[in-house]
């Protein structure tokens, strides 16, 4: 399915408090699905936003449309996350053009589903390159420049923001997706490790873990009304989580409200990790 197809995206509302004015953001996979929303609501909420795609320059522009029409300043920058040299030239551009970065959301993922006695060492490979290796090497940039350049008090209390995108996939195992699964496994504990270890730095690491989301990335889970009731018996607020519901999380969990959370994964998943199965005793 192509995003015209998709359900139209709506709009979050223009805040009229900017709780993000005067920052910088970095969102990785922001031309489609949860990073087109969390762009979008990252310069609705005042901050410049550049958006990172690795195909689909048009779909890219149309994000930074979206984002200067609220008034904030975007640009798309194409680069590869799993590929060390394309992030390093990704951050020297962003530190050049946009002079700094305040906050990082690493969105960029993939899934190549198969049995696990059939997934070739590519499609594990590729997978892991994206979701974990990739978020390691922009997480590893944007904690250089948040040291190199400390806190700046009229910006934001922290020296910096980093926000890992996992999956309740990351404590819920999922068969015939190993590869996925253990990707968001490693993500949770990257970046409690990197919290931990750069919090004396006042930088924040933290995950959001989705539920069911409606995007590209899982068409079959929602696209027709059989599914869509599968998928039901899953979450216990029984509907499909939107693009928008995590856009409005990670503007929260980014900002100075936050201030005081470190190291955590926010689920944002309508009760999916509370083990529906057991709704009627088990
Ligand atoms: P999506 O397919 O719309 O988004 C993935 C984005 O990552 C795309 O824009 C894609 O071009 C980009 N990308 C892929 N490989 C890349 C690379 N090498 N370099 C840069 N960008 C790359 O799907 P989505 O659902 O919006 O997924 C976004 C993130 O949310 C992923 O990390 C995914 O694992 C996570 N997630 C999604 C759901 C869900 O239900 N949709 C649930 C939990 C977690």
């Amino acid at each position: 399915m192509n995003e015209e197809q998709l359900p139209q995206v709506v709009m979050p509302q223009c805040q009229t408090e900017k709780i993000l004015k005067g920052q910088k953001a970095l969102v990785t996979g922001g031309s489609s699905g949860i990073g087109k929303a969390v762009a979008i609501a990252l310069g609705h909420a005042g901050a410049d936003v550049v958006v990172n795609y690795v195909r689909g320059a048009e779909q890219a522009q149309e994000v930074v449309a979206a984002i200067e029409l609220c008034g904030s300043r975007a640009m798309a920058i194409q680069a590869d996350v799993s590929q060390e040299d394309q992030v390093s030239a990704m951050f020297a551009k962003m530190n050049g053009e946009v002079s700094t970065i305040d906050i990082l959301i690493n969105i960029a993922g993939r899934q190549q589903a198969a049995p696990v006695d059939q997934m070739t060492l590519d499609q594990w490979n590729k997978v892991i390159d994206v979701n974990l290796t990739g978020q390691f090497l922009c997480a590893r940039e944007a904690v250089r420049e948040f040291k190199r350049r400390g806190v700046v008090p009229e910006i934001s209390c922290a020296a910096g923001k980093i926000i890992c995108m996992s999956s309740v996939h990351e404590v819920i195992p999922w068969a015939g997706h190993v590869n996925y699964a253990a990707s968001k496994g490693g993500v949770m504990l990257m970046m409690k490790s990197i919290a931990q270890e750069v919090a004396p730095y006042r930088i924040r690491v933290n995950s959001i873990a989705p539920g069911a989301i409606r995007t590209p990335i899982n068409t079959d889970a929602w696209q027709t009304p059989e599914a869509y009731d599968a998928l039901m018996t899953l979450v216990p607020y029984k509907r499909i989580g939107e693009p928008e519901d995590i856009g409005r999380a990670a503007v929260w969990l980014a900002s100075d409200q936050a201030d005081y959370i470190n190291g955590i994964s926010l689920f944002v998943d309508g009760g999916m990790t509370l083990y529906p199965g057991f709704a009627t005793g088990g």
